[in-house]
Parts: C-alpha cells; sequence; structure tokens
C-alpha cells in the first residue's frame, strides 16, 4: 500500500506556538523622511498589536511544509476526478505567470504601459477562437459556472434585440450541475429532458421540448457519461430551427482539443475551462478562468473589455458595442490567462490534439482493465472519461461507491467523482487524464481489484476506510452547511 503522506499526527496551530517577541524578520521603522507613519493615520492607527502569532521563521516553513503534507494534490498522487480534468499542471507555466512584467503590473495602469500583457490576452484571444471555432471571446469569467451565466446573458441580451423573449432552457439529465444553477441564476426556467439508454440525447424528446419559448439548449459533448453525441448536427439544426440558442458546455474540451471544433458542430456559445483543459492548477477554490466563446452574431453582446489591436500594432482595451457590462473586474484572473498562454504556445497545434488523442486512449485503456472489475455503464469507446457503477456490489456486499472511493485513498490515489452522473446507480466517474503513465494506470485497476476483493472478505474495513489519512470520514453535508469558522473568530476579536 502506497505512503499517501507525510503526516505524523496532529500538530499545534502557530496561535498555540506563538511565543511574545519572536520574529521572522524585523523591519526598520516605519518612517519617511522623518514623518512616523503610524502618523499618517491619525486617529485611525490601531492603539493595541494585531493579534498575530509571533514566531520564527522556521517555525512558519515547518508548520506550512506540514499542512502542505497533509494535503493530496495532482503532485502527490494520481488525482482521476471525472470531468475535473486534474491534469499536470507544466511548470513552465508558473515559470510565466511570474515573470516580473506580467506578476508585478497593475491592471489600472494606462494601456500604453501594459502593451506585453495586453498583446497576451489578445493572442490567447485568438488562440481559444481558432480552438472554439468561434470568432468572438471574452476572457473574463472567472469559472466554468460564471461562462455559463454570462452566455445565458449574452442570449438574453441577443434575443431582447430581436425583440423575442423567451422563458426556457432545456438541458438533458447528464448535465452537470453548474447548468440548472446557471439557467436559474440568469432568470429562465430548466426544461430537462431525459437521454437514451445509450447515454446521449434523445432527439425526439428534445425536438417535442423545443418551441417559440426556448432560449437555448445547453449540452456537454462529450457528456459526462464521456460519450461524444454522433446526432450533434441534427441536434444543434433543430436548436436553430425554432430560433434558439446551442449551448456547449466545454468542461469536457480535453477530449476533442484539436481533434473537431464546437463551432464546426453548430454551437452558437462555448466556455472553456482554462483550469482543466488548459492546465491551471485548480481544486480547492483557488482562480480559474472560464472563458466564453461566441458566435459572430452573439460578440457584440460580449462583456468588457476585450482586447483589440490597432493598424498601428497598438493594443487597446474596448467594450464590445452592445455589451452586457461587466462580469468581473478588469481582465479577470490575469494569471490564470498566462498560465493557458503558456501551456498552448509550448504544446503548439500538434501538441495539443496529442493531448487530446492521449487523454482519449488513456481512459479507454482503463475503462477495458476496470470493466473486468466493476460494470462500466455505457459500456463502447469512450472519450476521455466513462462511468463505472458499483450497484452490483452494493446489492451484493453493501458495500458503496462512497466507501470504494474512500478506500481508494488508502491505495494512493484520489478518488473518483461518484454518484454522478445523477442517471448512474452508484456512479463512480473516472477520467485519467493524458498526463498519467500506463504504470500510474495500472496501479489504479490493481487498487480497484484489491479493493472489490476486500468487499467480499472483509467489506467492515471498506466501510471504516480511509485508515491512513489525516482525518478519516467526514460529515461532508455539515461541513458544507454548518461550517465552524473557529480560526476566522480568533482572527477578528
Ligand atoms: C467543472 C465543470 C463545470 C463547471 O466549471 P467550474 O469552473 O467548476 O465552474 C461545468 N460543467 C462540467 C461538465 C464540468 O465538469
Amino acid at each position: 500500500m502506497a505512503e499517501t503522506n507525510a503526516y505524523r499526527g496532529p500538530r499545534p496551530t502557530l496561535y498555540e506556538t506563538s511565543r511574545p517577541g519572536a520574529r521572522c524578520l524585523r523591519c526598520p521603522p516605519a518612517s519617511v523622511e522623518g514623518i512616523d507613519a503610524v502618523e499618517l493615520f491619525g486617529p485611525y492607527a490601531r492603539t493595541t498589536p494585531a493579534a498575530l502569532p509571533e514566531v520564527s521563521e522556521i517555525e512558519i516553513m515547518r508548520h506550512y511544509a506540514h499542512l502542505a503534507a497533509m494535503n493530496f494534490g495532482v503532485d502527490t498522487g494520481s488525482y482521476p476526478l471525472g470531468s475535473c480534468t486534474m491534469k499536470y499542471n507544466p511548470r513552465i507555466n508558473e515559470w510565466a505567470a511570474r515573470l516580473s512584467g506580467f506578476a508585478n503590473i497593475h491592471p489600472a495602469q494606462p494601456d500604453s504601459t501594459l502593451q506585453g500583457a495586453l498583446a497576451l490576452i489578445h493572442e490567447l484571444q485568438k488562440d481559444l477562437s481558432e480552438i472554439a471555432g468561434l470568432p468572438g471571446v471574452s476572457l473574463q469569467p472567472a469559472a466554468g459556472a460564471h461562462g455559463e451565466y454570462t452566455a445565458l446573458m449574452v442570449f438574453r441580451a441577443a434575443l431582447k434585440a430581436r425583440g423575442d423573449a423567451r422563458r426556457k432552457v432545456i438541458i438533458p439529465d447528464t448535465a452537470h450541475g453548474t447548468n440548472p444553477a446557471s439557467v436559474i441564476m440568469a432568470g429562465y426556467e430548466v426544461v430537462t429532458i431525459p437521454s437514451t439508454t445509450e447515454g446521449l440525447v434523445d432527439l425526439e424528446a428534445l425536438k417535442e421540448a423545443l418551441d417559440s419559448d426556448t432560449a437555448a439548449f445547453m449540452l456537454t459533448n462529450p457528456n459526462t457519461v464521456g460519450i461524444f453525441d454522433p446526432q450533434i448536427l441534427e441536434i444543434t439544426a433543430a436548436v436553430h430551427e425554432v430560433g434558439a440558442f446551442a449551448y456547449c458546455d466545454g468542461a469536457n474540451l480535453n477530449a476533442i482539443l484539436g481533434i473537431t471544433r464546437p463551432g464546426d458542430l453548430g454551437f452558437d456559445a462555448l466556455h472553456i475551462n482554462l483550469h482543466k483543459t488548459f492546465s491551471s492548477p485548480h481544486g480547492g477554490g483557488g482562480p480559474g478562468a472560464g472563458p466564453l466563446c461566441v458566435s459572430a452574431e452573439l460578440a457584440p453582446y460580449l462583456p468588457g473589455p476585450v482586447v483589440a489591436c490597432d493598424e498601428e500594432g497598438v493594443f487597446h482595451r474596448v467594450t464590445p458595442e452592445k455589451s452586457i457590462g461587466r462580469v468581473r473586474t478588469y481582465l479577470g484572473n490575469f494569471g490564470v490567462l498566462v498560465r493557458a498562454y503558456a501551456y498552448i504556445r509550448s504544446n503548439g497545434a500538434e501538441g495539443l490534439r496529442a493531448v487530446a488523442e492521449q487523454a482519449v486512449i488513456s481512459a479507454n485503456y482503463l475503462r477495458v482493465t476496470l470493466g473486468e472489475i466493476l460494470p462500466v455503464a455505457y459500456d463502447r469507446h469512450c472519450m476521455h472519461e466513462f462511468v463505472l457503477s458499483a450497484a452490483r456490489l452494493k446489492s451484493e456486499e453493501g458495500v458503496t461507491a462512497l466507501d470504494i472511493a474512500k478506500r481508494l485513498l488508502d491505495y494512493g490515489f484520489h478518488p473518483p467523482t461518484i454518484y454522478f452522473p445523477l442517471i448512474v446507480a452508484e456512479a463512480l466517474m473516472i477520467e485519467p487524464t493524458e498526463t498519467e503513465p500506463v504504470a500510474v494506470l495500472d496501479a489504479l485497476a490493481e487498487a480497484f481489484s484489491n479493493i472489490v476483493e476486500e468487499a467480499k472478505t472483509d467489506p467492515d474495513l471498506l466501510r471504516q476506510a480511509p485508515l491512513s489519512t489525516p482525518v478519516r470520514r467526514l460529515d461532508e453535508v455539515s461541513a458544507a452547511r454548518s461550517p465552524h469558522l473557529r480560526v476566522i473568530q480568533t482572527f477578528c476579536s
């Protein structure tokens, strides 16, 4: 069994190790030409020092190194979290994002002093437009869900300009939870249609649901069971026939990158998760980016600013003519945009296509090897991911998808996505990504095989897993609904 981390028991917090007078460094007194900086604040200067921990530099280093070792990340082990595309984040991206000319600029500087950064934005807009097959791009949205919401607001504005208020947005039952949430946030009604027994869009059900009150149809293609819908041209044509927009949830772009383009499939809009397909680190709610790519008809409605280049080759931030307004400050999460650009340039067109090909090959390799251990839902050639079902194991041994997921942690693997998509009972959704070596895929298959064996011989062990992690089974519902924010209270008091 793999050593998952260097955890060696609980340690005190920095507040508990605080010793009066301990310091990392001593700053000279803050003064400018004899003026005491504190005096500048007058009555607003605090009279008692902030209640911050007092520790030496080595204590801080060890504290955070210890916390980092307690965590699981793509740098510590394989992370086959379906739909999330937890691929390795190449270090060249980090190098680029930290270049002083990118890291130390301020977005409120005049455009004339930001030409390099604006040039990068302009290039990235063009690259994503080429990859998407759609001419208009806004890099503003900060996440995939934000891109979905922005697209729906753009649809609303374009429909309004046609004098055509519509109320409904149709989504299939395989959709990611953010799709219906974005629809509600944008003030539309959700209409859900069922999938076929093969996990595809039920074209008849779609045609029945489409009418003159339909604003859009949102589709993830390849979808969340890892299948590319071959009826796609018929689907987008049917959507356009009633005057609605076809939206592509591009979170699964990793599977088709450089092979086909959502614009060529008839989609009017697409969001791209730069923090999935384009290798920016994610998880834990850190910064991401969900650029929105749209057709020529929709481009004038994009949120501003976008970057344009004039005849003299000078870059400017401009607001599209009929813009829906701002959805975020400045130009979005700039550091993420730099990483995505570095990734695109370091791979090149052929490299990006190879990413998709390798992602699909790796997923199919695992689908076949794991398929001998647990049944695959929709067992056919998949794209970048596939879904296993533990339903039979549950009825025979009383072991659930959750138990398997937790036990995988003891074998050194991050668990896959579980209980999603909702249409598969006891779902385990696996996406290896292109960056895992074949030996790791084999080790994952071996871990699954051992766990299924354990389910038969020692099911209680699985119900108690994980056994080797800093924390065991968490009450995830309470953690989300009634979080304990004691540390924050300590800071404030
Ligand atoms: C991740 C994901 C989203 C949402 O993207 P965020 O960046 O997490 O907001 C939407 N749809 C699918 C299919 C996803 O996998």
